[in-house]
């Protein structure tokens, strides 16, 4: 399964399914009915699971497009199973994330009562499956034996479920036992690591999203010039400031001001002063740089520009989180 939720972790949802298909992802995964109905609203017919939904939920839509729901609780089970349709549905067990998904105590209860829907024709247990926390070997072994425990809980309830998926791309790519029928690719299918060093290449990966801009403006300075709100950077000689259209509306993380990356004419410099809602400067010294030079503020760093994962550290978090809060204004443009 390639998770194309957050609008495909920021790349598109449909432009990343439809890529996810044509590379040989059987499913796609998404959060809630109004993102998987988008997807059948572009045309796409693959199987697809959403797993977490509005309390005030109705089903009857996404049962009819022929989405699979996960069911978390008690309540949404008996939600799903009112809806009219038969309802594809995949057990959420929580095996110790402590987030979304029955707890233990809950399984007897869920299980017994998706065995009695199932009997009526309400719904089809056609999936169990639970989240890892990437918290260590340890941890991530306790998760693997009580998910496997619960498989066993439902079988022994009467549920005969085809597909048991426990890893994301962390567990996928470093737990090989935890696969089981299927794993939930997500940020990995997107190229990049979901591990803290970021490094992609070294699990054979390449990012697919590069954001660039062109320079709108260039301008010599004289030293000791203050740069963009607060005077966080001050020039320390008479210098070239490269303006970037890109700010923090755009999810550029304002917290990666006078830190992160940016690649001009194949050199790399640094962001320098307050990032602002649409724009932020780069000091390119005495360098050449004219109106309309691409400044690339991350892709794939095998070509020699800055990562994700270098923004990500600027900004104190990860690169899930600078890929996907890439606002809607930039423009998305696609090569296969
Ligand atoms: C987002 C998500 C994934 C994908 O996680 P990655 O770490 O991006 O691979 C898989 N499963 C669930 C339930 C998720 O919410």
């Amino acid at each position: 399964m390639v998770v194309v939720k957050a609008n495909g972790y920021g790349h598109g949802a449909i432009e990343a399914a439809r890529a996810a298909l044509a590379g040989g992802a059987t499913w796609l995964g998404v959060v809630d009915s109004s993102e998987a109905l988008a997807l059948r609203a572009a045309g796409i017919d693959a199987p697809i699971l959403a797993w977490l939904h509005d309390p005030a939920a109705d089903f009857a839509d996404a049962i009819a497009a022929g989405i699979d729901l996960g069911v978390n609780y008690l309540d949404q089970l008996e939600s799903v199973g009112a809806a009219s349709g038969l309802a594809n549905v995949h057990l959420k067990v929580d095996t110790g994330l402590s987030r979304n998904g029955a707890t233990e105590a809950e399984w007897a209860g869920i299980f017994g009562r998706a065995a009695e829907l199932e009997r009526t024709g309400a719904i089809h247990v056609r999936g169990i499956f639970s989240h890892l926390a990437n918290s260590g070997a340890d941890e991530d072994e306790a998760q693997v034996a009580r998910f496997m425990a619960a498989v066993e809980q439902a079988r022994a309830a009467g549920l005969d479920p085809e597909l048991s998926h426990l890893a994301a791309s962390a567990g996928a790519l470093a737990l090989p036992h935890a696969r089981f029928d299927l794993v939930r690719i997500g940020v990995g299918a997107y190229g990049l690591s979901p591990f803290d060093d970021g490094d992609s290449a070294a699990l054979g990966l390449e990012p697919a999203m590069q954001l660039d801009a062109g320079i709108v403006l260039v301008k010599r300075v004289p030293a000791g010039s203050g740069v963009s709100y607060g005077y966080r950077y001050e020039t320390e000689a008479e210098t070239t400031l490269a303006l970037v259209p890109l700010g923090y509306a755009d999810g550029i993380p304002r917290h990666a001001s006078n830190a992160a990356p940016v690649s001009i004419n194949g050199k790399t410099y640094r962001v320098c002063g307050t990032i602002a809602m649409d724009q932020f400067v780069v000091d390119v010294g005495d360098d050449e740089v004219a109106v309309g030079d691409r400044a690339v503020l991350f892709g794939d760093p095998s070509t020699g520009v800055p990562s994700a994962h270098d923004w990500a550290t600027a900004a104190g978090t990860i690169n899930y989180e600078i890929v996907t809060r890439i606002g809607n204004r930039v423009a998305r443009t696609y090569e296969s």
